[in-house]
């Protein structure tokens, strides 16, 4: 063990300190009554300012970042995100406003609000958005009660039934369930599209929508998208496009276009945010002309929305340009391919189609199982590319293969970066077949090693 791997509790002397106050420095504690004054000292680690400094920046060194290598982590879209947009986020002129501050004076703040609504609007082919939800899910609400508006609107008071492909993402159902709209599920058929045959039957009077999201979890198109919309308007209901991860659409083909009502965006993922450990967020909610009117009746949150998630996807937006823009969709999906058809040798490839941004394997094709030893498994994969220095991409999900690596390696990577990737999934596919107890016992290198996943989750201790 390192020395500076120690607690900083471990490092403390007593009466040693990192700080000197002014003699004669005296604050007057005259004004707290008696019981509300600490009886003992607090009990902090006594350590000099130098000590202080290396436990923080060692502690930021022991996590793994997208500004500290490479992350091709799916569904996530955890890109890299250009420090121009924080440095305009964090600008005095914005982060100094107050949201009760007269609306005369603050013109400039709401001029990015709808500069930010034109340009998505552009983007998605939707009439205009609303910046209130302040995650992905919280969107998926807004816009499930912008489509019961609309139904009850039309005295339409029967809708209570949303259909829901079973490769959605988790938040889909979650978010019908919360706005009180039952779930039917509609089934993937073995080449990862949703099943037209087996989504006839479920329309009818009783349907509100249908949520999907194109190209799919899989990272496939849904090229029956016109079928399944007219399908679907055929019964009434109206269809929801989940955007949170539109990476592979920018600049090729419009969610509006392809006919959806109401769709969210993830600021915080598509447009660049930095967003590990739960936010900020912001999912704002775009409509079509058929769900207009209704726009502004979900009071979802207090006053604008998460405004420096906004100034930082305007800023992303406005430094690429329009040209640019469009650009990031076909080398996220350039990107995507590379690497899926590099590694089919060794990585078994239930869908070998084009994909789009992501793509899913269902493990090794030689993961070394023996009859005394086990396989090497897709958590084991995982776990070894953090000894080469890689992020792993999201593992078990989707569900529908029990292996699932899903890969999305995005846009901004370059070739030698990809290429480097490749060479360690090949590197772990060779020692998977020959020595897979390696795998097992990974990561070798890192602080912790292998925790026992389920009480981390179930029991976390979060601190010493
Ligand atoms: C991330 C994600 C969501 C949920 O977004 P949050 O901001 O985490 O609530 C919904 N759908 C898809 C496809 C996503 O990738």
């Amino acid at each position: 063990m390192k020395y500076y791997d120690k607690l900083i509790f471990e490092l403390s002397h007593s009466g040693r300190s990192g700080y000197s106050l002014p003699s004669g420095f005296d604050v007057d504690c005259g004004c707290l009554p008696q019981h509300l004054k600490r009886q003992s000292p607090l009990e902090l680690p006594e350590v000099s300012e130098v000590d202080v400094v290396r436990h923080y920046t060692n502690l930021s060194q022991m996590n793994f970042g997208v500004d500290t290598g490479f992350y091709p982590l799916g569904s996530c879209t955890m890109k890299y995100n250009p420090k121009i947009n924080e440095e305009m986020a964090a600008h005095s002129l914005f982060t100094g406003l107050h949201p009760l501050q007269p609306a005369e004076t603050v013109k400039g703040a709401q001029e990015v609000i709808d500069n930010l609504d034109h340009a998505l609007a552009a983007i998605t082919g939707f009439k205009h958005f609303t910046f209130l939800p302040c995650a992905g899910a919280h969107g998926e609400l807004t816009g499930l009660m912008l489509i019961r508006e609309y139904h009850m609107a039309r005295g339409d008071f029967n809708r209570t039934k949303v259909i829901v492909p079973d490769s959605a993402h988790g938040t889909n159902p979650a978010s019908a369930a919360v706005c009180g709209l039952e779930i039917v599920v509609v089934k993937s058929r073995p080449d990862g599209l949703i099943d037209v045959e087996d989504l006839k039957p479920l329309l009818g009077p009783d349907i509100a929508g249908i949520m999907m999201t194109n190209p799919n979890t899989l990272g496939l198109f849904e090229k029956e998208i016109g079928k399944i919309s007219s399908l679907v308007h055929g019964c009434g209901g109206l269809l929801y496009y989940d955007g949170a991860n539109t990476n592979a659409l920018l600049g090729e083909v419009r969610p509006g276009d392809m006919g959806f009502d109401v769709l969210h965006l993830n600021l915080h993922k598509t447009f660049s945010t930095p967003h590990g450990g739960g936010g900020p967020g912001s999912g704002p909610v775009g409509v079509a002309e058929s769900v207009l009117p209704y726009l502004n009746i979900p009071k979802v949150s207090g006053f604008h929305g998460n405004f420096g998630v906004m100034m930082r996807a305007y800023a992303y937006i406005l430094m690429l340009g329009r040209e640019n823009v469009k650009m990031a969709g076909p080398y996220a999906v350039l990107a995507a391919n590379y690497i899926k058809e590099c590694l089919k040798d060794a990585y078994k490839l239930p869908i070998p189609t084009v994909c789009k941004h992501e793509f899913v394997y269902d493990g090794l094709i030689n993961d070394g199982a023996h009859d005394d030893v086990p396989g090497a498994t897709t958590l084991d994969i995982a776990k070894r590319l953090l000894d080469y220095g890689f992020h792993a991409p999201t593992i078990y999900f989707p569900l529908l293969f029990h292996q699932a690596l899903m890969i999305e390696p995005t846009e901004t990577e370059s070739k030698e970066t990809l290429d480097a990737f490749i060479d360690v999934m090949h590197k772990i596919a060779e020692e998977a077949a020959k020595d897979p107890e390696i795998l097992h016992g990974a990561p070798h290198d890192t602080p912790i090693s292998r925790p026992d996943e389920t009480t981390a989750a179930r029991n976390p201790i979060v601190k010493a």
